[in-house]
Parts: structure tokens; sequence; C-alpha cells
């Protein structure tokens, strides 16, 4: 539920985005009318194929990640195939699909968000204090492992959404509105345009630069990462986290505080890999 208000926080589509969404959908068949300039929202099923995520056929079509160009929502990610991850994996590190038949060969968008969900075992109950777990500690550690460390290291915000209880979930709550949100999205992602890129196309130089962190907090987040056995990968991923972080609160650069939040994001990454 809370994966599919995601594009309702998101800015609308620039015109670019929408023709390129508009024209996956056209190869695949698909009525655009109703679609235009919406953000697309998709989820396949855990028994998708690779096929079914990235495209394919004898006269190549696209797959899922090219008509989610921008949100694919992938819902009990560690039962999707190993190779549908792998898969999913090398097409979140390329930013591009190709597809080679003898006759065809496609080159198809794969710039998407993606968002998956996941239980913390397979009966759903580790760390719930009102229901016991079923699962023993080796049934445990493979279920979590179908989810590789290079893809964990991916996805920038874990977050652990503990089981509310039912009167909790109805309750009425006096939250920031979706408007609200959705405002402080666009200044942030206009602040991001105005500095040259979206943070998520800064290079690792360019990243270093538009956060200008001081010698201190470099040495600090260094030892902070050697600790909780965090990969290389992880710092810079960390640091678009804690500059996309300041952005959204129209701060010229990321503080402490900020990394220290971005840091917290990675909860999987340090429960998987030390747990
Ligand atoms: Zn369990």
């Amino acid at each position: 539920m809370l994966a599919s208000r995601l594009p309702g926080i998101l800015p609308p589509l620039s015109d670019d985005e929408a023709l390129e969404v508009a024209a996956m959908r056209s190869v695949c068949g698909l009525t655009l009318d109703q679609h235009w300039g919406r953000r697309p929202f998709r989820q396949p099923h855990h028994s998708a194929s690779a096929a079914a995520l990235v495209g394919g056929g004898s006269k190549p079509k696209p797959g899922e990640i090219s008509l989610a160009h921008l949100e694919l929502f992938l819902d009990e990610l560690p039962e999707f195939s190993r190779h549908v991850l792998e898969v999913l994996r090398q097409t979140l590190e390329s930013g591009t699909i190709h597809l080679a038949r003898a006759s065809h060969e496609r080159r198809y968008p794969a710039q998407f968000q993606l968002v998956a969900a996941m239980n913390p075992c397979p009966c759903g109950h580790l760390g719930d204090p009102r229901q016991r777990c079923q699962c023993s500690n080796a049934q445990i550690q493979r279920y979590q492992a179908r989810v590789s460390g290079p893809l964990l290291d991916r996805i920038d915000l874990q977050v652990e959404v503990p089981a509310l209880p039912a009167q909790q979930l109805t309750a009425q709550t006096q939250g920031e509105s979706f408007a609200a949100v959705r405002e402080r999205v666009i200044a942030a992602r206009e602040r991001q345009l105005a500095r040259g890129a979206l943070n998520s196309h800064l290079g690792g130089r360019e990243l270093e630069a538009a956060c200008a962190l001081q010698a201190d907090e470099r040495a600090w987040l260094a030892e902070v990462l050697e600790k909780l056995r965090l990969s290389a990968r992880a710092y810079h991923r960390i640091l678009r986290v804690a500059l996309t972080l300041a952005d959204l609160q129209g701060e010229p650069r990321p503080a402490q505080p900020h990394l220290m939040e971005a840091i917290g994001y990675r909860q999987l990454d340090r429960l998987l890999k030390c747990g």
C-alpha cells in the first residue's frame, strides 16, 4: 500500500519522460490515453520470468522494467527467482536493456526507481512481538541470502516497517499531506537540476564536490563505514542520500545529521552482513 502511494509524492513526468513512457506502452500494444503524463506504477508478480521483466521474444518487446520507467514495485523480493534478481541487479547497474536476436536488436530504457518489499523470514513474524516466528535459523538465513549483497548495495533506502495493530492502521492521523510532501520533493529536484544534474546522475567526483565534506566529517564517516563493515560502494550511496536529505530541507550541503540519517537507511546491509 505504501509503495503504491509513491507516485503521488513525485513530480509530474516531464514531456520527454511522458513521451518515452508512451513509446514503451505503444510498442507493447497497450492503450495510451488515460496514462499520458502519469507516472507508471508496475507491480509484476514474483513468478515473473526474466523475460517478463527485461523484455524478450523473437521480435523483442520491452518488459516490466521499461514499462515501469519510472516506478517498479517488487513485492516479496526473495520469492523472485535467483536469475530474475541477477538480471535486475545487472539492469540497475547498466541503466539500459539490450536485447539481441538473430534478426533484431533492441535497446530499451531502464531508468527506473525500484521499490521492493520483503518479510524478515519465510513466515513473516521474525521480530513481531505479537506472534512467534516459526522458522529455523537455517530457514531465515537461506531466505535472507536470496537477496544478494550486490543487489542490496544498490538499494539506497532500507527501512523496517513494523506490523501495526489494526486500530492504529485505521486511526486518523495528522501527518503531512501528500501535496506538502510533493512540493518539497519538487523543490529538492529543482535545487538538484540547478546544480547541474539529479543526485542519482552525479558521478563520484561531482557528488563529493556537491557534498563538500570537511576533513573531520570525512574521517568520521570513514570510521563509521569501517565499524559497520559497509562496502566502498555504500560510501557514495550514503553521500547521495545525505545530499538529497539536505536538498529536501533546503540546506546547501549535507551536515552530520544528514549523514547519520543516510547511514540509518542501510539497515539490511548491516543486518545481513553482521547477523
Ligand atoms: Zn519466521
